[in-house]
């Protein structure tokens, strides 16, 4: 996977196609820069995604190439949303994952918000 680079950015990766209105997604919050919504296999009680609206394959492309409005909008909206989720007081992470050691599965960059619970340490042992 190339860390920028348009060429490389996959159009039909699934993310794309929820942004595209072609399959479904169960929404939490939309505006401008971003896209939320209910990850399909939670991992914690209050699990969602946070996408920019823009074609970026991780967080590598979208700090290299995506301009200052719409980095300020989607920081703000991935806030924003943590907040609208009731998580803001409890505590939650974000998550990024970037390129094959982290396990990212969809090519479109994205942040994980998980709370809702104690969730340990970051990683397993
Ligand atoms: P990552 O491994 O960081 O790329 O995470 C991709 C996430 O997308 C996983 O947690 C999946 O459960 C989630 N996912 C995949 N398809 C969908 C979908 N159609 N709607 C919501 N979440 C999805």
């Amino acid at each position: 996977m190339s860390v920028t680079g348009k060429d490389s950015y996959d159009d039909n990766n699934i993310f794309a196609r929820i942004l595209r209105g072609e399959i479904p997604c169960n929404k939490i919050y939309e505006d401008d820069f971003a896209l939320a919504f209910h990850d399909i296999h939670p991992q914690a009680p209050v699990h969602a995604l946070v996408i920019p609206k823009g074609r970026y394959i991780s967080l590598a492309d979208f700090g290299a190439t995506a301009s200052n409005a719409e980095i300020a909008g989607y920081i703000r909206a991935t806030a924003l949303v943590a907040s609208q989720l009731g998580v803001e007081e409890s505590g939650y992470r974000a998550i990024a994952n970037c390129g094959l050691n982290s396990h990212q599965e969809v090519p479109h960059f994205h942040t994980h918000i998980m709370g809702g619970r104690p969730l340990g340490r970051m990683l397993a042992p």
